[in-house]
């Protein structure tokens, strides 16, 4: 039989454009071609299961939906295969080698008239059908349309245009055969092959096959699946067991441990797609990196997109694993165009609505199980009270706390709680920031809370201080740093207010003229009960921790507004004011005992050890009773 005659077309303007940079752009990741003409074939097996629900006559006889990939060494071929609903001829010149039905123009078209520049990062990007362009030289394309009898043959050098021919007897679906440029041998490997595979199409939801391959890697003649071949989070919930979410979590998650909780749900409406994010059981070894390596996974119709975790979680929000699926994202999006994306942002907001929804079910049914997530993840949980003010709320509400009143039961508490506890009259929520629980134990500024009983939140994450900065309430209760400002506890008739002009208290007066510029003032403290003195920070001075973090940073910090707090009723400053001759040195000693017990670091140990040393040898002789006096 006479072969059928060859017709050739030109292509249209912009597609000649489009293959010309395609060919000869770099690429990072040139085996993307092989997901898009997998995702292509998909399609093509997802619409004829569409068209057979109406006439199954489509099927020919053969509903085994697949898709095949066969290099030939020796003719340097590679093909990808599909028995999908296949293309007539008309559909061949009108999809193939046109700009119209192709999701190019759409990519054109998006790029907007003011951002064509970025059509030469074209590279980056996707391209449908023409990006087998980046590793062949000759494409050959034959397809039949599922009931059609001839079958199309579509052959291109991707310059200037195509040829057109029609082929007797074709099989149904479409087969793309690449002719692979002399450099891209790779793409001939089997298990060159089956890796790319499994990383971008190992949840297309049919099966794709290679040859197999014997002990000597020569191909056997029987097929097997390279991929998982289900799409885990399309699938309805009910169908899917415990072990079913486990056994697909470290897939998705590069993390060999098994989740603690998931969340899965089917959106749809205007926008539409399904989510299936997970709460790891263990903090990874970057988690205090903000730019952590994997996140999660976004799907294109069970296309994988991309793993970029800042794209559909924020940041506080980085250890949480799993995959986005959307229907309405184009796929050969662009990563600019994600960056603001009216859809993606939709979706953003409900995985943070979804996530926090399940902390909060997670935090009010499995108290243990949460306290778990808390130990693990909470530190970074809590950034989102800086990050998404919307949601601060309710990341307050999950946060949970070291408290003066936390006992072996409740190790921690939570804001709920505490406000629970508040004492008649208390309006403020009071914490603490310091370095650790031991040092919070001894730190003079909770002695007045523990003996009237008023409860304190100690915090001591680096990222509290920074946090409760910013915080200025919840649930209509504000926050106090107890270690900050002035006091003004429940039902207190102020002794600070006489201290708030310490030209009018004598000592005072005294204690800040012998210690000069040190200290910003000098006042009586309503907080000591059992220490002799403390210091007091303004309201927005920093913590001696985070001074020492920024310094360390580089950042010049001017001199912290300090405020020396005295207990005129402590017997060592009963002593002071009896010992005249040194009165300067004992003024010198409360300043610097405050510094040390406040975590902070003195100018001069060596001066304070001496000082220290003196007032200690000449204290009194016990036995002669004076220290009484
Ligand atoms: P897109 O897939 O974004 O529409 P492509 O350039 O990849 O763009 O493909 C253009 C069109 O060609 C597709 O929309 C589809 O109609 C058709 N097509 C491509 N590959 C196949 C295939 N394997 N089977 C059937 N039709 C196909």
């Amino acid at each position: 039989m006479a072969e059928p005659k060859k017709q050739h077309h030109a292509f249209e303007a912009e597609v000649d454009q489009l293959l010309h940079l395609v060919a000869h752009s770099l690429y990072s990741h040139k085996e993307i071609f092989l997901r898009e003409l997998i995702s292509n074939a998909a399609d093509a097996l997802d619409r004829l299961r569409f068209e057979a629900l109406s006439d199954d006559g489509l099927y020919e006889g053969n509903s085994d939906l697949g898709i095949r990939i066969e290099a030939d060494e020796g003719a340097r071929t590679l093909t990808i295969s599909d028995n999908g609903i296949g293309m007539s001829r008309a559909e061949v010149t009108d999809n193939i080698g046109t700009i119209a039905r192709s999701g190019t123009r759409a990519f054109l078209r998006s790029l907007g008239e003011e951002k064509q520049s970025e059509v030469s990062q074209i590279g980056q990007f996707g391209v449908g059908f023409y990006s087998a362009f980046i590793v062949a030289d000759r494409v050959t394309l034959v397809t039949r349309r599922a009931g059609g009898k001839q079958g199309t043959c579509w052959e291109s050098d991707g310059r200037g245009g195509y040829d057109i021919s029609w082929v007797n007897s074709a099989p149904r679906g479409t087969s793309v055969t690449l002719h692979l440029k002399e450099d891209e041998s790779e793409f001939l490997e089997d298990y060159r092959l089956r890796e790319i595979v499994k990383r971008y199409s190992d949840h297309t939801p049919f099966p794709i096959r290679l040859q197999s391959r014997d002990d000597k890697g020569q191909p056997t003649g029987d097929w097997d699946t390279a991929n998982q071949a289900t799409a885990l989070w399309m699938r309805p919930k009910k169908e899917l067991s415990d072990e079913d979410y486990c056994e697909f979590y470290p897939h998705v998650a590069h993390d060999p441990n098994p989740p603690l909780a998931w969340t899965h749900h089917r959106v749809e409406g205007r926008n539409e797609y399904s989510l299936l994010l997970y709460l790891p059981s263990k903090a990874p070894f970057d988690l205090a990196d903000p730019d952590p390596q994997h996140g999660v996974k976004l799907y294109v119709q069970r296309v994988f997109i991309l793993d970029e975790p800042d794209k559909l979680m924020p940041r506080y929000l980085r250890f949480v694993r799993g995959v986005v699926d959307s229907s309405d994202l184009p796929l050969n999006i662009s990563r600019e165009l994600l960056q603001n994306n009216r859809t993606l942002d939709t979706i953003r907001s409900a995985c943070v609505r979804r996530v926090l929804d399940l902390l909060e079910n997670l935090s009010s049914s499995q108290e243990e199980v949460y306290a778990e997530f808390w130990e693990e993840f909470g530190r970074v949980l809590k950034e989102g009270v800086i990050e998404d003010i919307g949601n601060q709320a309710r990341i307050l509400k999950l946060s949970r706390f070291h408290s003066t009143q936390a006992d072996e039961d409740t190790p921690k508490v939570t804001l709920d709680g505490y406000i629970g506890r508040m004492q008649d009259g208390q309006e403020k929520i009071y914490f603490l920031t310091i370095d650790s629980l031991s040092a919070a134990r001894r730190s003079p500024h909770l002695e007045v809370f523990r003996q009237r009983g008023i409860e304190v939140l100690l915090m001591t994450d680096p990222v509290d201080e920074w946090a409760m900065d910013w915080v200025r309430e919840y649930e209509g209760k504000s926050f106090q740093s107890i270690a900050k400002g002035e006091l003004d506890l429940p039902g207190a008739e102020s002794k600070e207010k006489s201290g708030e002009e310490p030209d009018g208290d004598p000592l005072c007066a005294r204690i800040q003229e012998a210690l000069g510029d040190e200290v910003e003032a000098v006042r009586r403290s309503s907080r000591l009960t059992d220490s002799p003195s403390c210091l007091v920070r303004g309201e927005h001075d920093l913590s001696p921790a985070m001074r020492e973090l920024m310094r360390r940073q580089g950042q010049i910090l001017p001199k912290p507004k300090l405020v020396l707090e005295i207990n005129p009723d402590h017997m060592l400053l009963q002593r002071m004011q009896a010992d005249e001759g040194r009165f300067s040195e004992w003024a010198r000693w409360l300043l610097d005992q405050a510094i040390l017990a406040d975590g902070g670091a003195l100018d001069d140990p060596g001066g304070f050890v001496g000082r220290m040393n003196a007032l200690l040898a000449s204290s009194p002789d016990p036995e002669s009773g004076e220290a009484e006096a």
